[in-house]
């Protein structure tokens, strides 16, 4: 059993072979800092996360390197348009350093929320100037760029492979394209690599070619290369993103290297919200602060974090997700089922005689390990892995009462392992948990035990049922033993 990708460059799915043994590349497209991350990072950011958790999982050893596009991202795709991060700070009078600073440290907070991992290497856009002009000298003295006025653009006829993975051919292009008769590219399918700015432009920089700024693509082409060499392994991002960013990142990579760029593109699908596509003029634009916070009218409430990456996890990362109210509803009813298990089995655990680990149950958990791997192992299909964590949080529920310690810890560790380190829905530790608190509860409860038992010495049934329920609504049932009456919380 290995783990098998859907390559998005070779429309297949194929056995995954890292490029070195035992060892892991990963590039993901990050996101230009320029206002409070929404539910579409969460999608794309969740779906990596889980799979660099799961690669881990498996036993490699994974450098994991997601950029922060800072400058170079315009408005419009064709090269015109202005800076995205330009524009916000003119908005709100901050200089555009200020902007991504502020929008860097708010994007790292949500995420830190959903439980994704930081990557290992955050490089930022600005930061790797010169190595970005040092590619564009290379494609121009390859033949591949050519420059016109202080900008250089990038020759797509040059470049055999232009179009292999989003599917297009020049001429296709060329329909989809605005001819443009003052452009002062050779061919309207030419992307930029370096931008001439304007006197006034905020963010520029000196080049052999005057000031100017870097195209947003060429980018994660450098930074790529820089830290994870001339070839990775996995390159990852939205769909969005395969044309033409991702289609003029292999361009400009294999242009100069000659050897492949990547081996298997990963792309995730979209959010849609009750059903229509986020914009910001539909008023279903949501960004994660607000469902942190329920301050959006579509919301009714505020959200556990980790209800949004239940949420993404129903689904598979290359399907589209419809968020909805009703939807995120049931994914935070899912995760307390799961979090209620796992707190049940950890306090049973606590209590339980001590025992050899019961061959059945061990033999169960066996075999959920076994259809959870099945899962992650066929494109990360998250959706069936969850069901079998579902089926471990019945398992806990049977055993929680009468398995021993050994049992319980067993199921505890499996929890841990698959809803925890590959889905980071279940936490190291539950605060309500805590020690300190049991201790109180367990000291309350006594005097509402001897309540219960004089009410029954009594004959009052009544009393002694009104307790009952009266604990029932916290979860709280009691178990009568011949060493006394003990109570559990579900
Ligand atoms: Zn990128």
């Amino acid at each position: 059993m290995s783990l098998k990708i859907y390559n998005s460059l070779t429309r297949e799915k194929e056995s995954f072979k890292p490029i070195n043994e035992g060892s892991v590349g990963m590039y993901v497209c990050g996101p230009t800092v320029y206002g409070d991350a929404h539910l579409g990072h969460a999608k794309s950011y969740v779906s990596f996360d889980i799979i660099a958790r799961y690669i881990e999982y498996l036993g490699y050893d994974l450098t994991y390197v997601q950029n922060i596009t800072d400058v170079g991202h315009l408005t419009d795709d064709a090269d015109e348009g202005e800076d995205k991060l330009a524009v916000a700070a003119k908005k709100q009078k901050k200089h555009p350093m200020a902007l991504a600073e502020y929008y860097t440290a708010s994007y790292f907070e949500d995420m830190d929320k959903l439980n994704c991992r930081r990557p290992d290497i955050s490089p930022r856009a600005t930061g790797h100037i010169p190595e970005q002009i040092e590619l564009i000298e290379k494609l121009i003295d390859a033949g591949h760029a050519y420059e016109v006025n202080g900008s250089v653009y990038f020759d797509v006829t040059s470049f055999k492979g232009y179009g292999k993975l989003s599917g297009r051919n020049l001429e296709d292009m060329l329909s989809g394209t605005r001819v443009d008769v003052k452009s002062e590219k050779k061919h309207p399918a030419d992307f930029a690599l370096w931008k001439k700015a304007e006197p006034n432009h905020i963010m520029q920089w000196k080049s052999p070619w005057g000031m100017g700024y870097p195209g947003w693509h060429l980018e994660c082409s450098v930074m790529s290369m820089k830290y994870l060499g001339d070839t990775i392994d996995i390159h990852g991002g939205g769909l969005e993103n395969k044309f033409p960013h991702h289609e003029c990142e292999i361009a400009q990579s294999e242009a100069v290297t000659e050897c492949p760029f990547v081996k298997y593109w990963l792309h995730n699908n979209m959010v849609t919200v009750d059903g229509t596509k986020m914009g910001k003029s539909l008023n279903n634009f949501i960004n994660l602060k607000q469902v942190f916070a329920g301050s959006h009218e579509r919301l009714s409430k505020a959200y556990d974090p980790l209800a949004v990456r239940m949420l993404i996890l129903n689904s598979h990362y290359r399907s589209p997700l419809d968020f909805s109210d009703a939807a995120l509803s049931a994914a935070e009813s899912g995760l307390d089922k799961i979090s209620s298990a796992v707190k049940a089995v950890r306090r049973a655990a606590e209590k339980a005689p001590e025992g050899e680990m019961n061959p059945k149950v061990q033999k169960q958990l066996e075999g959920l390990r076994h259809r959870f791997e099945k899962a992650m192992n066929d494109d990360f299909n998250t959706s069936v892995a969850l069901s079998v964590l579902y089926e471990l949080v019945k398992l806990a529920e049977k055993e929680a009462g009468k398995a021993n310690r050994a049992s319980l810890n067993a199921v505890d560790e499996l929890f841990s392992s698959l809803g925890g380190d590959v889905l980071g829905v279940v936490r190291e530790s539950y605060p309500e948990d805590s020690k300190a608190l049991t201790d109180l509860a367990d000291y309350l409860m006594q005097d509402v035990i001897e309540k219960r038992a004089k009410a029954r010495a009594e004959k009052n049934f009544q009393e002694a049922d009104r307790i009952r329920d009266e604990m029932a609504k916290f979860g709280v049932t009691f178990k009568d033993t011949p060493n006394g009456t003990e109570w559990v919380m579900q």
